[in-house]
């Protein structure tokens, strides 16, 4: 039975975009079919991530409106075999509404493992498109109060959808900015702060920002992939501890 899972994350520019790719290549790396729906309409990255934007022909809004069949609107990402990406709209006002996202990714979810879809910022009508056929959400938060509100306003909104399954992924955490920001004491108070069950801790990580920024996403080995790579472990079951080496933590 396939997983679909909503990166959501309430604040902008957390990393939902860069955490949903890293985890769909360490998904892929497990022999699973993943397909990544961009529901960031007039704001889509995905594609350049995968470095398949100069292909695109049809989007999300194509499909969901008879425009194209749904196959034509998702493409192959040809330098991981098995992952694919179904594209946001160009333009925002092509939005999908939430019913129809949810009839469109159903129809969809059997042929793959793990759908794992991008949400926009914000909670408002994006969000519940990008929400409405999930089973569970990855709340995407960095280690700082801002970010933090913004968490606890999205599980808020997954509730009000009736959506209660949902994990946390402190990303960017970096041990020296952590000290030098002063506001949480330890790892453990960012999470209490967020009240959501953790899944995973991304580091800082230059690497993985420039490899999805040129479109080679999955190319490289990276301290961020390898906690995408535990990330992936643990949805698949496995008891993975968080890799406290790699954040700097003793
Ligand atoms: P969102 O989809 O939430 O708007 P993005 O994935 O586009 O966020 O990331 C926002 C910015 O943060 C990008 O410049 C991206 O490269 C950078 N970034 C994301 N995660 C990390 C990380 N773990 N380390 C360093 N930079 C990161
Ligand atoms: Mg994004």
């Amino acid at each position: 039975m396939s997983k679909v899972i909503v990166l959501a994350s309430g604040k902008g520019g957390t990393g939902k975009s860069t955490v949903t790719v890293g985890l769909a290549v360490a998904l892929v790396k497990l022999n699973k079919r993943v397909l990544l729906v961009d529901c960031d309409s007039g704001m889509r990255g995905l594609d350049l991530m995968l470095g398949v934007e100069n292909e695109l022909v049809y989007d999300v809004s194509d499909a969901a409106s008879g425009g194209c069949d749904t196959d034509s609107a998702i493409y192959s990402a040809q330098s991981m075999y098995g992952l694919y990406l179904m594209p946001a709209p160009l333009a925002a006002e092509d939005e999908v509404s939430p019913s129809v996202m949810k009839e469109l990714v159903d129809s969809v979810k059997d042929g793959y493992d793990y759908v794992l879809i991008d949400s926009p910022a914000g909670t408002g009508s994006g969000f519940d498109a990008a929400a409405a056929a999930a089973d569970m959400a990855l709340i995407v938060a960095n280690p700082e109060p801002t970010s933090v509100r913004g968490a606890l306003n999205i599980r808020l909104k997954l509730s009000k959808l009736g959506k209660d399954e949902a994990r946390l992924v402190i990303n960017r955490f970096s041990l020296k900015r952590s000290h030098s920001l002063g506001v949480y004491k330890d790892l453990d108070a960012v999470i209490d702060a967020c009240q959501t069950q953790l899944a995973a801790v991304v580091p800082e990580d230059m690497r993985i920002a420039a490899i999805a920024q040129r479109g080679e996403a999955g190319k490289a080995k990276s301290p961020a992939a390898v906690t995408f790579e535990n990330l992936a472990a643990r949805l698949e079951g496995e008891n993975v501890p968080i890799a406290k080496k790699i954040l700097g933590i003793k």
